[in-house]
């Protein structure tokens, strides 16, 4: 019989338990507690008692589906992904249509962005196999504890290659060096299963008659009937919400959020957060800030620790930042997007143009702008002293940086709309009482971080998850509103392929 020991120790005690387990012993859980000065704990909860044998099942039950019905999915991040498993474990063979190039092909994209090369349309920093979250940190956390079942999510990416540690870690994350071989681990298991996974199919038209969805089209003209279609095509395929709205597929306006992405040496955010300095057994220090100003909120948003800021456009003239780290963590920036609120009454004169896609609307203006100020220059983007950005000082020099297209000063206080820019300065006023030392000339800001949230919610019956208009068509994930970061897209999905298995058994 096992039964659960929690343990309250030293970081160097926990490192060396956590090299030392027993053989009939599991880690759980790891925590760290850096409340208290200069007596960092480290909480580790063990299962005792374990068959020693005992292999972490994967939950995932592998079937062939080459001669079941099919239904089709767009696109192949994490919501698309995790649905086809899930429409394998129903008998049902999944169609994935990945505008993008696989993980391979898509990296040479990637690299070619990052010496300043033009951005592919279908193959970027959030397009192309496994979606946004491909060349990311791969944070796997949720704050929503109500979605489905995390544990089923973190034990198919652990079988298909991701470290065991997210299993255990309070914060797991797997890193942009093992994303791409995880994401393509999962592929190879659904190709084997007979479904298929088509890259380079970029979805330019849902085909509806009667108010039923019964297939798509696409950008090569073909057509592929499908009486259910899982749309997961992620916040950044503005085309294809535009695609939906001229074909007057209900759709509706949500709030969202934009902002900037702060850098600060590492080494300074584990002194604040540590007290102390770090040591060997400790990871590089995180931190999750959220206030309220000028009557909104501002919080912090995909922190990267020993990270890496990107160029997450999606297509040339837009300049949009994003982080990613590595596995070891181990890059001497830690950066993080702040942003705040945009709500629908802030946006009254781009819904008079653009109706429902007034957000969608905002965002690429917002981006468009960034590109202006900086990014004409081999995707350049603008950037500004943190502690001058707040006290509203043009940066006369900036600082080395982690973004590899280059920086280029410019006055974001002034240029960004000022309900934004305010709360901002506001926000970081009051994250350095938080965080002393936050606030300071030796961390900068750079622009923008616009793609945190989708602008757009593609209406659904919270029951059968169908769209309350369309029959059989089951929007998922980030881009359909429904969904925040890979863990919840993912179980979105999950959650999405098993109404559409209802429908069409119903
Ligand atoms: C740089 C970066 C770092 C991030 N870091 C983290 C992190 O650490 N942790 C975290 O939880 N989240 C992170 N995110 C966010 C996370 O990646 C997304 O929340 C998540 O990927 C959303 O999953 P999704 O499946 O809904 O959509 P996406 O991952 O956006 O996937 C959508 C897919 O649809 C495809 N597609 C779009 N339009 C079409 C079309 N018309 N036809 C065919 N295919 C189409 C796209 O190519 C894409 O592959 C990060 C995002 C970025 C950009």
């Amino acid at each position: 019989m096992s039964n659960k020991i929690q343990l309250d120790l030293t970081p160097k005690e926990a490192h060396d338990k956590i090299n030392s387990l027993a053989a009939n012993e599991r880690l759980i859980k790891r925590s760290i507690d850096a409340r208290r000065r200069g007596n960092i704990r480290v909480l580790l909860t063990l299962e005792s008692g374990v068959d020693s044998g005992e292999v972490v099942d994967s939950g995932f039950m592998a079937r062939d589906v080459s001669d079941c019905p099919s239904a089709v999915i767009v696109g192949s991040g994490p919501a698309g992904l995790f649905a086809a498993l899930a429409l394998i474990e129903k008998g049902i063979k999944p169609i994935i249509l990945e505008r993008g190039k696989n993980v391979r092909e898509r990296k040479k994209d990637v690299a070619s962005i990052n010496r300043g090369g033009e951005v592919d349309p279908d193959s970027n920093y959030c397009f192309g196999e496994g979606g946004a979250g491909t060349y990311s940190d791969g944070k796997l956390y949720t704050r929503s504890k109500k979605r489905g079942d995390n544990s089923r999510i973190l034990n198919i990416l652990h079988s298909h290659g991701a470290d065991a540690s997210v299993l255990w870690e309070a914060h797991p994350h797997i890193g942009t060096d093992k994303l791409p071989n995880v994401i393509e681990a999962i592929r190879q298991t659904i190709e084997k299963c007979g479904a298929e996974v088509r890259f380079g199919s970029r979805v330019t038209e849902l085909l509806i008659k009667n108010k039923k969805v019964v297939g798509v089209k696409l950008l090569n003209d073909e057509s592929i009937e499908s009486r259910a279609v899982i749309i997961a095509t992620g916040h950044s395929a503005r085309d294809f919400y535009e695609m939906l709205h001229q074909k007057e597929v209900e759709l509706e306006a949500k709030n969202f959020a934009v902002g900037v992405r702060v850098e600060h040496h590492q080494e300074l955010i584990d002194k604040i957060q540590y007290k102390a300095e770090r040591g060997d057994f400790l990871p590089p220090a995180a931190y999750s800030l959220v206030t309220q100003a000028k009557g909104r909120g501002v919080y912090s948003f995909c922190m990267c620790p020993g990270g890496f800021i990107v160029p997450a456009a999606t297509a040339t003239g837009e300049c949009v930042v994003n982080g990613m780290s590595p596995s070891g963590r181990n890059n001497r920036f830690a950066n993080s997007g702040i942003v705040t609120e945009v709500r629908s009454e802030d946006l009254e004169d781009y819904k008079k143009h653009f109706g429902v896609l007034a957000g969608l609307q905002f965002q690429a203006q917002l981006e468009s702008m960034a590109h202006t100020q900086a990014g004409r220059n081999g995707n350049q983007a603008p950037a500004q002293r943190l502690y001058d950005f707040v006290n509203g000082k043009h940066s006369n020099s900036l600082l080395e940086t982690s973004y590899h297209p280059g920086i280029e000063a410019s006055d974001l206080h002034h240029w960004l709309p000022r309900f934004v820019g305010d709360s901002l300065r506001e926000g970081f006023r009051a994250f350095n009482n938080k965080m002393q030392g936050f606030l300071t000339n030796e961390a900068q800001v750079i622009g923008v971080e616009s793609r945190t949230s989708s602008p757009v919610r593609v209406p659904r019956d919270p029951q059968t998850m169908m769209h309350t208009v369309i029959e059989g068509l089951f929007p998922a994930g980030e881009g359909a509103g429904y969904a925040g970061g890979i863990l919840s897209s993912a179980i979105d999905g999950m959650l999405a392929a098993e109404k559409l298995s209802e429908f069409l058994n119903s």
